[in-house]
């Protein structure tokens, strides 16, 4: 562990599964109490000085997005044993990372003036909050840490970033390789189980809370935030829908629908859920689905060839399981895949599921792997009350061979992100956030930038 720019020795461990063998083949460090009251004392001092300068900050953030740059090597094998994706994958995550630091070391924040009269000049001002607890997921364990740490850096905070137990090897390499790039106790990288995240987010030190992770875990943060009156973003889960319109060619979009429900094997927060589609275009949409599924070589990610990994972790395994065989019960035919892989590892083969309906879970839930329900509708307005009627609300998207028809029936989607024509197309500019249990709050853009810091407004009477 990183702890205020040195290592911090581990006097307990856990073992880190790689998802491909379902074999443990490192272990973390189990950060104890002292040692994360160690880490939160130690960003509360580093914050005095960080603050003060925003040239240097900005100079530190290029320093860490050239750290990553020529960091893939080590990065990169780290996050596909760990995680599971393909390598080519990995290495995307570690270049994201790099990209989201430049972003934000290059990024405006010059003050609002508000009132330049006879009367007052009024500037909004930015100001850090201080110490960020950051507690991030598994399906992106590098590029999600990033989402926090190059904007709260920026804003002049100072880090304890916690990843999950199931990929805490990659944060902890990244926070070894950056102890150069930043001065002592600015970011500050611990691993633990679940209990840490609730350390942290109950640690008077901290005073503000960026997670990403499930609804459920989320709840549990929000109250354990809330007696400090600690500020917290919330990026949480999502049931996203993909609204097929009748004028859309399945061959068209065919293959950008499979990539945007596969993607990640299926594990990303805004991957398309359930497809919905016109009757009329049901059986050729899902053709080229099953065409798709049944062409992606699943397999380790360390091999140059696989293009979609292991689900990352047992439970998650399960629970996909679970939902892929409670739809077939309900009646839904598997029109490609269906069940896991045999053998070690935790393989499951790319799933498309028909004949199902709203009220399957697999429909209603949000299944985090690689399966697919796609469902058919007969009236546009029926369908979108469907893709609504759900407290998710992370995303979605409409595709149609009109964008503006699409743009229109995109707008009514009740979700942070309505995407026309394509999915999952997320950039260092663009906020990301959820509507209702979606989350709270937004990362990204200059708004992820503002929700790292307090408005202070000066007012200086003329
Ligand atoms: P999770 O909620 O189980 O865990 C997320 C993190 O929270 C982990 O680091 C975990 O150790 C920690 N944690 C667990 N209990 C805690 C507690 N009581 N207090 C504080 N921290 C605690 O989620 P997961 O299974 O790791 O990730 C999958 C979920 O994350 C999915 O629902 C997915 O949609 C969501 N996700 C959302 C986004 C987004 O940007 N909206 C991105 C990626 C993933």
């Amino acid at each position: 562990m990183t702890v205020g720019g040195s290592t911090a020795p581990s006097e307990a461990t856990f073992g880190v599964i790689n998802p491909a063998t379902g074999e443990v083949f490192a272990h973390a460090p189990q950060c104890t109490k002292q040692q994360l009251d160690a880490a939160f004392e130690a960003a509360t001092k580093a914050q005095i000085e960080w603050k003060t300068d925003e040239a240097l900050r900005r100079e530190a953030l290029l320093k860490v997005a050239g750290v990553l740059m020529s960091a893939g090597d080590v990065l990169n094998p780290i996050i596909t044993a760990e995680q599971g994706k393909p390598l080519s994958q990995s290495a995307i995550e570690t270049m994201g990372s790099a990209l989201w630091c430049h972003y934000y070391a290059n990024l405006d924040t010059t003050a609002q003036v508000i009132q330049d009269d006879e009367h007052a000049y009024v500037e909004v001002q930015r100001r850090p909050i201080g110490v960020v607890a950051a507690i991030t997921p598994w399906n992106f364990p590098l590029i999600l840490a990033f989402w926090k740490i190059a904007p709260a850096l920026l804003a002049g905070n100072t880090i304890v970033l916690k990843p999950s137990p199931f990929t805490p090897l990659s944060s902890l390499k990244m926070g070894e390789l950056l102890r150069d790039a930043l001065p002592d106790g600015v970011l500050n990288v611990v691993s633990g189980g679940d209990e840490l995240g609730a350390w942290m987010t109950q640690h008077p030190l901290a005073r503000k809370v960026s997670f990403t992770g499930s609804v459920q875990t989320g709840k549990k943060v929000a109250i354990s935030a809330a007696p400090d009156l600690k500020r917290v973003t919330l990026e949480l889960g999502g049931n996203d829908p993909a609204i097929i319109l009748d004028d859309a060619d399945p061959h068209v979009v065919g293959k950008a629908l499979f990539d945007a429900a596969f993607a990640n094997n299926g594990q990303v927060c805004s991957a398309i859920k359930r497809v919905y589609v016109p009757e009329a275009l049901h059986d050729e949409v899902v053709e080229v689905l099953v065409s798709h599924a049944n062409a992606a070589k699943v397999g380790d990610g360390m091999l140059a060839d696989s293009e979609l990994g292991p689900i990352n972790n047992r439970p998650q395994f399960e629970r996909v399981k679970e939902l892929v065989i409670d739809a077939l019960n309900q009646g839904a035919t598997a029109a490609a895949g269906g069940k896991a892989v045999d053998g070690s590892g935790y393989f499951f083969e790319p799933t498309i599921l028909t004949g199902l309906s709203d009220g399957t879970r697999i429909v209603d839930e949000e299944q985090f792997g690689p399966a697919l329900p796609v469902v058919s509708y007969r009236h546009l307005d029926e369908v979108i009350d469907r893709a609504n009627a759900t407290h998710f609300g992370l995303s979605g998207s409409v595709w149609s061979a009109d964008a503006d028809r699409a743009t229109q029936v995109a707008t009514r989607l009740e979700c942070g992100t309505a995407w026309v024509n394509t999915h999952l197309a997320l950039a260092p500019h663009q906020p990301f956030g959820g509507f209702k249990w979606s989350g709270l709050g937004v990362e990204n853009g200059s708004w992820g930038l503002a929700s790292f810091t307090e408005i202070q407004v000066v007012h200086r009477k003329r």
